[in-house]
């Protein structure tokens, strides 16, 4: 087992016991186990119908994120990401405990969603043009930014004009958007970026020296720096905007809606900052108010 996949373990487990002691259920509206609305009823033929009859949601989500989606000893994930699928899932009449997930990497979200082999893309999940032309998304519910992380040790790189000279190596994870973003500023894509399919592998690279830098979203990096103390730190300044939407299947606007209203539920009623708070707001206290949603 690599260290970095041992430190996420641990970190899972810290999280766990945490949420533990605060005490995971009774009249609390997020946390581990938000409340599950009873007998909801939808219209016959919608998706929510067909999902609150069926009394299970499946969820893509990310299995090596600390704080949006991390895969803990017990093979579940936990994370932000997480907490807000178990909120769609109560509104739905569907219990925690009844969510399938299935790992997202970045590259196979919209194929996931195409295949009917998940419900529901809650994976720090960037809307934008092109995957709105295969899938569509409720949200955005969180507004990210791409960021740089470097070794602890490393003042070389300060920003992404730092990999213009053509001498440093970058990381990133096919099918992102921060693995597009970058190469506007790379002298030679082929020789500085590397891609791997998860953002763990990065950081691996990262650690033995074979690259010099990872880029991806600020709270995805600011998970990684919490889960491998002093080993890595933030540089420079956040350069592009990632408005994080949950998929759903192209053309499915009546769960698009039923997923918006859900979104400004949960902003209302406290449940969303709950969710933070116990999960990505353990190493980002910024706890997010909730964008206004885009019902397009
Ligand atoms: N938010 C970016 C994206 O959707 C980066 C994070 C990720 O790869 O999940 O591509």
């Amino acid at each position: 087992m690599r260290i970095s996949r041992m430190a996420a373990v641990a970190a899972a487990a810290a999280l766990a016991l945490s949420m533990a002691a605060c005490g995971d259920n009774g009249d609390d509206t997020g946390g581990e186990n938000p409340d599950v609305v009873e007998s909801p009823t939808f219209e016959a033929g919608t998706t929510m119908a067909e999902l609150s009859e069926a009394g299970k949601l499946v969820v893509g989500t990310k299995f090596d994120q600390p704080g949006f989606g991390l895969q803990g000893l017990d093979g579940t994930p936990a994370g932000f990401d997480v907490e807000i699928a178990k909120l769609i899932a109560g509104e739905l009449g569907i219990a925690a405990d009844d969510i399938e997930y299935v790992e997202a990497r970045s590259a196979v979200r919209e194929e996931l969603l195409e295949q009917d082999r998940v419900d529901i893309v809650v994976a720090t999940y960037t809307i934008n043009p092109t995957r709105k032309e295969r899938i569509d998304f409720a949200g955005p519910y969180y507004v990210a930014g791409q960021h740089i992380m470097v070794r602890a040790d490393d003042d070389s790189i300060t920003g992404p004009e730092s990999f213009e000279a053509g001498d440093k190596k970058v990381c990133s994870v096919q099918g992102s958007t921060p693995a597009e973003n970058i190469q506007e500023y790379l002298a030679n894509a082929g020789e500085q970026l590397v891609l791997f399919d998860i953002y763990d592998k990065c950081v691996d690279a990262l650690r033995g020296g074979q690259v010099d830098a990872v880029t991806t979203d600020n709270v995805i990096l600011l998970g990684f720096i919490a889960s491998n103390e002093g080993e890595f730190k933030l540089t420079g300044e956040q350069f592009t905007e990632e408005p994080y939407g949950i998929g759903v299947k192209k053309g499915d606007d009546a769960f698009r809606d039923f997923i918006n209203d859900t979104l400004e539920k949960i902003y209302e009623n406290g449940a969303y900052a709950q969710a933070w708070e116990s999960t990505a707001g353990e190493f980002d206290d910024n706890t997010p108010t909730g964008p206004a949603v885009d019902r397009y």
